[in-house]
């Protein structure tokens, strides 16, 4: 699947907040979004009539970006979310953010979601003891998800746990030292730290 390979903080300053998509970077002050907060390009900092629509398609494409999804994918999380009892807009952001992808990312055992990815790609962790290599795998709550045995002892990961940076989000409890954390509640729409809109994008998808 066709997947965004161009400089990263250009997505961040097209969208005019820090989305974390370079993992250490994005927590110093060589963040471009500090230092040039304006769109990339010729006309970035032209100032144009936004449209309700243009509203809708930012507020969607933040969130992608945010999450490194397809735009495929988010239709058919939209799609889910749509069938599922309660409000739809939270209900997109619950799903995406029961990916493993980013439950590895918000244990803190990546630096970035694009990290967590490539991690889980490369069969580095498992869910409930059996190995999971798909980053869009959904986990749920009780699901314990643990570094793989053999990949305990690589240089990456003794790193990664020497240098990490705690509880990140009350709904997983981690256990550095046991290279794993359990999935002990789901996640709350007060979880989620970017400022989303997300009826915006339930307006867009249901035109
Ligand atoms: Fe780049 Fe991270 Fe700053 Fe975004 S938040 S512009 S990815 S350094």
């Amino acid at each position: 699947m066709a997947r965004y390979t161009g400089p990263v903080c250009r997505l961040c300053r097209r969208e005019g907040l820090k989305l974390y998509l370079k993992g250490d970077k994005c927590y110093t002050d060589k963040c471009p979004v500090s230092r040039r907060n304006y769109a990339p390009g010729q006309h970035g900092q032209s100032r144009k009539k936004v449209t309700e629509y243009g509203l809708q398609l930012r507020e969607k494409q933040k969130v992608r970006r945010f999450y490194g999804i397809q735009e495929s994918q988010m239709r058919s999380y939209f799609n889910m979310a749509d069938k599922m009892p309660g409000i739809t807009g939270q209900n997109l952001l619950k799903l995406l953010e029961l990916r493993l992808d980013n439950v590895i990312y918000r244990m803190g055992f990546a630096s970035s979601r694009a990290e967590a990815r490539q991690l889980v790609r490369h069969g580095h962790f498992t869910v409930n003891g059996n190995k999971v290599d798909i980053p869009s795998y959904l986990v749920q709550v009780g699901d314990v998800i643990e570094v793989r045995e053999r990949s305990k002892s690589s240089p990456k990961f003794k790193e990664l746990i020497e240098n990490h940076r705690g509880n990140t989000v009350s709904w997983i409890e981690v256990s550095p030292d046991q290279f794993k954390g359990r999935i002990v509640a789901e996640p709350t729409r007060e979880d989620i730290e970017i400022p989303i809109e997300e009826h915006l994008i339930v307006e867009l998808y249901s035109k």
